[in-house]
C-alpha cells in the first residue's frame, strides 16, 4: 500500500524554471482532476507525479491556457440599453446598478422575486461565496447550480440509498476490478484519463459497457449491451432477479448492512426476463450471463454518467445500479463500488457548498440545529438562513413565467445555450425585469441577452480548490492577470457584499485562502468532514486529500489516504447504520414517438476536444481541428435509406418545438430508430423536451421525439 508520504512529491509545487514561475493546478475542465504544470505564458501540461493523472492530459487540459487569449473576453461591465447598445461602466458603476436594480425589485416584489443560478466551474471558495452572499446576506431564496444538469439524480440517489451525497470510491478501484460495468457512459472521451487507467489494468476480466450507442468506449469493450434507450432500469431488475433466483447474493452483507432488501426482492420477481427481454431488447439468456459476470467477478464495479442521471427515471436507475451492488457486496472493497463518475471540475463542491439544494458543508436547511451550527460558524443571524432549500432550477424558470420571480444573476453558466427547451428559456428570459451574467466572455448566448454583465477570471486567472469524482480536494492556480477590468468571482462578491450592505456578515471572507479554513471547520463531524486540513499547503504536499479527512490524527495518518474509499466498515449515514435499497416502477417516457415524429433524438458528448457549451473549447484552434465545428447528426445506415438521405448531406431533424439543420452522419453506431447529435452546438437545445426526473428534477436530456428530412429549397439554409 502506498503511503501519504511516499506519495507527496518534492520539492512542492512551485518550481523555477528559468525565467518562468512553474505552479501545479488541478485542471479546470472535468472532474477527473487532473494535475497540470501551469506557467503564465501560456503553457499548460501533466504532471508526471500527479496521483490522478499520472502525466497525462487530455486535449483540454493541454490547451487550458490557451482559451483564457480569446478576443472576446470580457473586460469591463457592460450595460444594455433598451435598444440593445452596449455601455462600458465602471466597476463602481456596475455594482451601483447591481444593488439598485436588485433590491428595488425585492422591495416591491419580496425576496423570492430574485434568484442566482451558479456553477460546478467555480472553485469551492466562490461557490460558497455566492451561495452565502446571496441567502445570507442579500436575502435571496431561490438559487440552484447548473450541476442539476449533470449531477442531481446521483446525488439524490446516494442520498436516499446511503444517507449522504457519497459517491463511494477511489481512482484506484478502475484497475482493481475483475468486472467493470461502464453504463451510459462514453469514459474514453468524456473521461479519458479514468479510461486510460481501465486500459492499463491488469485485473480487468470482463469490461461491460451499457449504453443504447455503439460509442467508442462500448467499441473496444469485452462486451456492449445495446439496449434500447432509456430502458435500463428494466434490465437491471431483471439482472437482480436473475441474482436473487440464482442465489447469488451476499445474505450476510445484505443482513447486518442494509434495509428493505426483502421487498425489493418481491419488487424484481415481478420483472420476468421474457419482460425485461421485450422491454430492453436484451435476451434472458444475455440478462442471466451478466448476472452471471456480477456472480463470479471477486470485484465488481459499477461506474455511470449522464446516460444514468440525464433522465426521466435517473434516481431509480442510479439506485438499481446501487442496489446490485448491496445485494452483491460490491461495496467497501478494493475494485467495487457503485460508482457515479462527475461531469464538470468542481460539482463534488457544488454539491457540499452551492447553498442551494443543500445547506453549506454538507448540512440541512431544514434541520434546526444544523442552521445554528452554520450561524455560528459563520457569525451570522440565525434568522438569515432560510428554513427551507431553494426551489430546483426548473421551478425557478417557471417562477418567472408565473411572474414571481422577477431577477435572475446567472454566475459562469450558459443556459441559453445548455438549458433543455431552449425556446422556454428565450421565453424565461424575456420576462425578467433584470438579468445579470457574470462569466469570462461577454459573448456567451446568455450573456448575450443581459442588461447587466460583469467579466470574471478564469481557470488560471485566480485561486481556490476543486473537489474531483473521487472526492478529493486539490489546489487550482492563479498565474496570470485576467485581461482588463475583469476580476475574480470572489472579488465581485466581496465588492457586492460592501454595496449591498451585508459586508459585515463576511467580514472573514477576504481571500479564498482565508475562506477555505472557515468551510473545512463547518464540516466538522459530517461524512464529508474536512477538519483535518489545515491549509493550503497542506493540499499541495499531499497533492489533493479525500474527504472524509477529519482532524483525528488517527485518520489523517491513515496508510490509506490518498486511496480511500467509503464504506469498508459497511456503516452507512442513516442514523441505523443501514443502506437502503429503493426501488419504483419503471415510468413511461414522457415524449412517445408518433408517426409525426419518429426517431428518438440522443444527445451527449462529441469528442474529447469539447466541453459543454464549448465557451472555453472553441476559443482554441488546436481543439476546434479535433471535432466539427457546426451541428452534426448521426443516423443508422438503414434509417437514412429508408429516408433516401446520403452522409455529408443537410437535412433538418425537428421536433414539437423546434429545428436545425445539420450534416448526415451515416453510422451503425446509433440504434435504429435513434439519432444522436452532440450537446456542445448552441442549436441542440432547440429540440430537446423539458422532462425532468420527479425527485432529481434533472433535466433528461436524452430522449425526445424528432423527425428528419431532407432540406429542400423552401427551407432556405
Ligand atoms: S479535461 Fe478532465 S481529463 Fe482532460 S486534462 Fe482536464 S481533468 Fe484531465
Amino acid at each position: 500500500m502506498t503511503t501519504l508520504r511516499q506519495r507527496t512529491f518534492q520539492p512542492a509545487s512551485r518550481a523555477c524554471t528559468g525565467r518562468q514561475t512553474t505552479i501545479h493546478s488541478v485542471c479546470g475542465y472535468c472532474a477527473t482532476g487532473c494535475l497540470l504544470t501551469v506557467q503564465g505564458a501560456g503553457d499548460a501540461a501533466p504532471v508526471p507525479e500527479g496521483i490522478v493523472n499520472t502525466g497525462a492530459a487530455c486535449p483540454k487540459g493541454w490547451e487550458a491556457l490557451t482559451v483564457l487569449e480569446a478576443a472576446d473576453r470580457g473586460t469591463h461591465p457592460l450595460r444594455r440599453d433598451e435598444r440593445g447598445r452596449w455601455h462600458v461602466l465602471s466597476w463602481a458603476e456596475a455594482i451601483h446598478e447591481f444593488c439598485k436594480r436588485l433590491q428595488s425589485i425585492g422591495q416591491r416584489f419580496g425576496p423570492a422575486s430574485v434568484a442566482f443560478l451558479g456553477s460546478g466551474q467555480l472553485p469551492t471558495e466562490e461557490i460558497a461565496f455566492l451561495g452565502s452572499l446571496a441567502k445570507f446576506g442579500m436575502g435571496i431564496l431561490h438559487g440552484d447550480s447548473n450541476t442539476r444538469q449533470c449531477m442531481a439524480s446521483a446525488v439524490t440517489a446516494y442520498e436516499q440509498a446511503f444517507g449522504f451525497d457519497a459517491p463511494p470510491y477511489c481512482y484506484d478501484d478502475l484497475e482493481l476490478s475483475d468486472v467493470l460495468f461502464l453504463v451510459g457512459s462514453n469514459l474514453s472521451i468524456a473521461h479519458p484519463i479514468l479510461w486510460s487507467r481501465i486500459r492499463k489494468s491488469r485485473h480487468l476480466r470482463r469490461l461491460i459497457v451499457v449504453d443504447p450507442r455503439r460509442t467508442e468506449t462500448a467499441m473496444v469493450a469485452d462486451e456492449h449491451v445495446a439496449l434500447v434507450p432509456k430502458s435500463d432500469l428494466e434490465l437491471f431488475y431483471g439482472i437482480a432477479r436473475v441474482l436473487l433466483e440464482r442465489d447469488w447474493i451476499d445474505r450476510g452483507f445484505i443482513d447486518a448492512h442494509t434495509r428493505d432488501f426483502d421487498a425489493f426482492a418481491r419488487h424484481v420477481r415481478t420483472f420476468s426476463l421474457e419482460q425485461v427481454a421485450a422491454r430492453t431488447g436484451i435476451s434472458p439468456a444475455r440478462i442471466e450471463r451478466l448476472a452471471e459476470w456480477i456472480h463470479t467477478g471477486e470485484r465488481v464495479s459499477f461506474w455511470w454518467t449522464m446516460g444514468v442521471n440525464q433522465s426521466h427515471q435517473g434516481v431509480r436507475t442510479a439506485q438499481a445500479i446501487i442496489n446490485l451492488a448491496l445485494m452483491t457486496g460490491n461495496i467497501g472493497r478494493p475494485g467495487t463500488g457503485p460508482n457515479s463518475i462527475t461531469g464538470q471540475c468542481n460539482a463534488m463542491g457544488s454539491r457540499l457548498f452551492s447553498n442551494t439544494t443543500s445547506l453549506l458543508g454538507g448540512h440541512k436547511f431544514t434541520d434546526h440545529q444544523h442552521r445554528e451550527k452554520v450561524a455560528r460558524h459563520l457569525e451570522i443571524p440565525l434568522e438569515s438562513i432560510p428554513t427551507q432549500p431553494s426551489w430546483p432550477y426548473h421551478r425557478i424558470l417557471e417562477g418567472i413565467v408565473r411572474g414571481e420571480i422577477k431577477a435572475l444573476w446567472i454566475v459562469g453558466t450558459n443556459p441559453a445555450h445548455s438549458w433543455i427547451h431552449q425556446g422556454f428559456f428565450r421565453d424565461v428570459v424575456d420576462r425578467l425585469e433584470f438579468l445579470v451574467v457574470q462569466d469570462m466572455y461577454s459573448t456567451t448566448e446568455t450573456a448575450r441577452l443581459a442588461h447587466l454583465y460583469l467579466p470574471a477570471a478564469g481557470w488560471g486567472e485566480k485561486e481556490g480548490t476543486v473537489i474531483n469524482s473521487e472526492r478529493r480536494v486539490g489546489r487550482v492556480r492563479r498565474v496570470r492577470k485576467p485581461p482588463g477590468e475583469a476580476v475574480a468571482d470572489f472579488t465581485v462578491f466581496r465588492r457586492i457584499a460592501e454595496a449591498w450592505g451585508c459586508g459585515r456578515h463576511f467580514k472573514h471572507w477576504t481571500s479564498p485562502d482565508a475562506v477555505f479554513p472557515l468551510l473545512a471547520s463547518l464540516t466538522e463531524e459530517r461524512p464529508c468532514d474536512l477538519t483535518g486540513i489545515q491549509s493550503y499547503d497542506q493540499l499541495e504536499t499531499a497533492v489533493g486529500i479525500q474527504w472524509p479527512f477529519p482532524a483525528s490524527a488517527a485518520v489523517r495518518d491513515h496508510p490509506s489516504t490518498t486511496g480511500r474509499r467509503l464504506f469498508e466498515d459497511g456503516r452507512f449515514y442513516h442514523a441505523d447504520g443501514r443502506a437502503r435499497f429503493v426501488f419504483d416502477a419503471p415510468r413511461e417516457p414522457l415524449e412517445i414517438r408518433t408517426e409525426r415524429f419518429p426517431y428518438r433524438l440522443l444527445t451527449g458528448r462529441g469528442s474529447a476536444a469539447q466541453w459543454h457549451t464549448q465557451t472555453r473549447t472553441a476559443k482554441s484552434s488546436v481543439l476546434r481541428q479535433m471535432a466539427p465545428t457546426s451541428v452534426y447528426v448521426e443516423v443508422h445506415p438503414e434509417d437514412a435509406c429508408r429516408e433516401a438521405l446520403r452522409p455529408g448531406q443537410t437535412v433538418i431533424v425537428e421536433s414539437a418545438r423546434g429545428r436545425l439543420h445539420a450534416s448526415l452522419a451515416v453510422t451503425p453506431t446509433v440504434p435504429r430508430g435513434s439519432l444522436f447529435i452532440p450537446m456542445h452546438y448552441p442549436e441542440t437545445n432547440r429540440l430537446t423536451h423539458a422532462a425532468f426526473d420527479p425527485e432529481s428534477h434533472q433535466p433528461s436530456y436524452k430522449d425526445c421525439a424528432v423527425r428528419l428530412r431532407p432540406l429542400e429549397p423552401w427551407d432556405g439554409v
